[in-house]
């Protein structure tokens, strides 16, 4: 039997696991935070939770339109957020999956070992430290006859504005606060900051948020952080853009954030979110030949294989990309491959992910961005949501679909979904990326009428009209 040693239990170890325990290997995972990693326990799970909330408060935003009496505004319909409540429940939430996924693992007869490891003896032992209370650490050695680390990452902190856990803050911290944050300054405006800065706005904050570059959402499809922007901003968000921050203090309840030209901003609280560090540094990696990156992440082939022959990687500790479903990915085929199954490499161009501001932004395969430096042949329609009648009759404004194809053969390469809930909308053009479908198959397909969907099949046809 293969034994098999997963270092981490993030969605990068745990589908890892399962799949090995079910093609029949001993499998041990060994996890020092909580079954689940941060994208359980601190990451995902938590802030789609609070992001289900801040929906509830957006979808006010139109009743007026739709004729649903609020009082004077939609602001007095509902009185505002009990944030406890709202934190309660997303902890609840993220301890009651997380303990689902550990008795998963029992159930497949996975071996969990709470501690930190480390490779040791050419990466064919893993060495877990366990500390138990005041008691002393004790280690055990794991053997094993193929690894794979999904140790995943952290948030990174600037020396210039260490989070306190209180007014300046990460976003694995933002779950402790129990009243909503009066004045929130958010630093950075990749995913992460984007989507917090959204839901805080809905729940009631004012919210500012501090860009470094030119425009929210810097390497997403720049129509879409257009139209985020300027929802944004409608709903009375401060976007600073071209605006470095170079340091957070707090004085008091008050927080200032100094940026790089020296102007200040003030606020009550301050969530710095700007980027990652991968967990790599403490594995042992050196010393059985796994290579890194200059940033720390492991250097992995498309078979999820580092440069140690038997030891493998998934997840964000490679840095190929952050999404839970990513790692979910790098880890099964980590397994294929170490139990010499059939293995498909994976292929990043058939990825789907999702923005989940309000409205919602989903992209699946090539899109402009990567088309115009890989394959700058395509054609494009967008068209915008407020064409589609369902968008019409729901209130939607903001949005649109947009789709990708190869001129001539008119195969889908990809598409972007700006509206709500575009993460459930993005599905059937995921699939026709996969399954190289052409615009006329796409086309030739029923939507219900009327539907926001329809707008997919619609821009399909389009595109057939442009080849002509
Ligand atoms: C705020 C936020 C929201 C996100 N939302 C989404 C989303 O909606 N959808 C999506 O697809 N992705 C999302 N992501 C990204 C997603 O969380 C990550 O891509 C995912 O967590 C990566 O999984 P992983 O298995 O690599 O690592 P993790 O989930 O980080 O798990 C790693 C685990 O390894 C453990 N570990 C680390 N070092 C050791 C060691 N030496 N020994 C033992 N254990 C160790 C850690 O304790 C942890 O439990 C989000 C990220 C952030 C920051």
């Amino acid at each position: 039997m293969t034994r098999i040693a997963i270092i981490g239990g993030g969605p990068g170890g745990y589908e890892a696991a399962l799949v090995a325990a079910r093609l029949g290997a001993e499998v041990t995972i060994v996890d020092r935070d909580g079954i689940g990693g941060a994208a359980v326990l601190t990451d995902c799970v938590p802030s789609k939770t609070l992001i289900a909330t801040a929906d509830v408060m957006t979808a006010f935003e139109d009743a007026p339109e739709l004729g649903v009496r609020v009082g004077e505004d939609a602001a007095h319909c509902v009185t505002g957020v009990d944030l406890a409540r709202v934190n309660a429940r997303v902890k609840a939430l993220a301890a009651k999956q997380s303990e689902d996924i550990a008795e998963g693992l029992a159930k497949a007869g996975v071996t969990v070992v709470r501690g930190s490891g480390r490779l040791a003896d050419g990466g064919a032992i893993v060495e877990v430290t366990m500390r138990g209370g005041a008691e002393q650490s004790t280690v055990e050695r794991v053997a094993a006859d193929a690894v794979i680390i999904a140790t995943g990452a952290r948030p990174r902190e600037l020396p210039s504005a260490r989070p306190d856990g209180e007014r300046i803050l990460t976003w694995t911290q933002l779950y402790d606060l129990d009243e909503l944050p009066e004045d929130l300054i958010v630093v950075g405006s990749g995913v992460t900051g984007a989507e917090f800065a959204g839901a805080y706005q809905a729940l009631g904050s004012q919210v500012t948020l501090v860009s470094s570059r030119d425009r929210v959402l810097p390497g997403e499809d720049e129509d879409a952080a257009r139209v985020l922007e300027e929802v944004f901003q409608r709903r009375g968000m401060r976007v600073l853009s071209r605006s470095r921050a170079t340091s957070a203090v707090r004085d008091g309840d008050r927080v200032t954030v100094t940026l790089e030209d020296g102007r200040t901003v003030q606020g009550t609280h301050c969530l710095m979110a700007v980027g990652s560090l991968p967990n790599t540094e403490e594995l042992g990696l050196e010393a059985v030949g796994v290579q890194t990156t200059r940033s720390g992440h492991i250097v992995v082939d498309r078979v999820s294989r580092t440069t140690a022959a038997g030891v493998y990687a998934a997840g964000d500790c490679t840095g190929v990309l952050p999404l839970a479903s990513v790692a979910a990915m790098q880890g099964r085929i980590a397994v294929y491959h170490a139990l010499g199954e059939a293995v498909w490499p994976i292929n990043l161009k058939r990825v789907s992910s999702n923005i989940f501001t309000a409205p919602e932004i989903a992209t699946v395969g090539r899109t402009t961005f990567n088309a115009e430096s890989d394959d700058p042949k395509f054609d494009v329609v967008k068209l915008p949501l407020d064409t589609n009648p369902r968008a019409k009759m729901l209130g939607f404004h903001d949005g649109f679909v947009k789709l990708y194809s190869r001129p001539g053969s008119g195969t889908i390469l990809g598409g972007v979904i700006v509206s709500p809930r575009a993460s459930e909308l993005i599905h059937p053009v995921s699939m026709a990326v996969d399954l190289h479908l052409t615009v006329d198959q796409v086309a030739s397909v029923f939507t219900v009428y009327p539907s926001l969907s329809g707008s997919i099949a619609e821009a399909a046809r389009r595109l057939h009209k442009d080849e002509e």
